[in-house]
């Protein structure tokens, strides 16, 4: 789960919020129905900007059917365990900064929903109140940090298979919480990480270095972390892991290859 770079809010959402902000304050109920589907202005951009994957499982996706995922969540919040407050953030419903692209496996149910778990000692925004203010999040926003410094893969062997499973990296509980609330380790997603590891890294590329001549070993190396970290490539955090396990820290200090820091992706 890498950083996000939505860019700048198309201009079409700033009209659309003003707008929505203006009908909905005037609403006695405000749930999901009553703010409607206007957010879904930017579905096209946000899609491109994320180069087409789901902000959360990094799985490529198409545009219709999934969705202008809400951060916080628009209608109702599940805050637990730091609040039981279960307002949802309607206020943010047209706000670029809450607006991601997500796949339907990572937001519907049994998955995230309008689960918006807070550490304990948060106080809840109050409405109309501009994030963060005294919340902390337990869900990682991908918009503003890097998963990849909370979630760490790791291989995890059964009789005949070798699984890539997500867990929380040095007992990160944003790592720990994301998993559990997008469902980052379900096991169709599980069979897909696989998938990847064996054919697009090891088959692509890995296979190469563990055979390469040590002259063009660095070559192999960069050729494949450009290729497999790209921002635009599926499962970028897994790829990290993968590559990370091969050649840990110190023999990457030996063979002087390079790897991105966790926090740059
Ligand atoms: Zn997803």
């Amino acid at each position: 789960m890498i950083r996000v770079d939505r860019g700048a809010a198309p201009a079409s959402l700033e009209s659309t919020r003003v707008a929505e902000l203006s009908r909905v304050r005037g609403l006695a109920q405000r749930d999901s129905k009553a703010l409607g589907n206007q957010y879904r202005v930017v579905a096209d951009e946000l899609w491109r900007r994320q180069f087409f994957k789901c902000a959360y499982c990094e799985s490529c996706e198409q545009l219709k059917r999934n969705d202008v995922e809400h951060f916080r969540p628009k209608a109702r919040a599940d805050r637990r365990p730091g609040s039981s407050e279960t307002h949802g953030y309607w206020w943010l419903t047209w706000s670029w900064e809450n607006l991601l692209f997500a796949c339907r496996n990572c937001n519907q149910s049994p998955a995230k929903r309008d689960q918006f778990p807070l550490a304990e000692g948060s106080a809840a925004l109050t409405p109309e109140q501009s994030p963060p203010g005294l919340e902390q999040p337990l869900l990682i926003d991908p918009a503003t940090e890097s998963g990849v410094a909370h979630i760490q893969f790791r291989p995890v062997s059964s009789p005949g298979e070798h699984r890539w499973k997500p867990f929380p990296r040095n007992g990160s509980a944003k790592g720990r919480a994301t998993i559990k609330v997008c469902k980052l380790d379900r096991d169709d997603l599980v069979e897909l990480y696989s998938r990847h590891v064996r054919e697009d890294v090891e088959r692509r590329h890995l296979a190469r270095i563990r055979q390469a001549h040590p002259a063009s070993l660095r070559t192999l190396w960069d050729e494949a972390a450009r290729e497999l970290l790209a921002r635009t490539m599926p499962f970028v955090g897994l790829s990290y892991d993968v590559l990370d396990s091969v050649f840990p820290p110190a023999e990457r200090e030996r063979l002087r290859l390079a790897l991105p820091a966790l926090d740059e992706l």
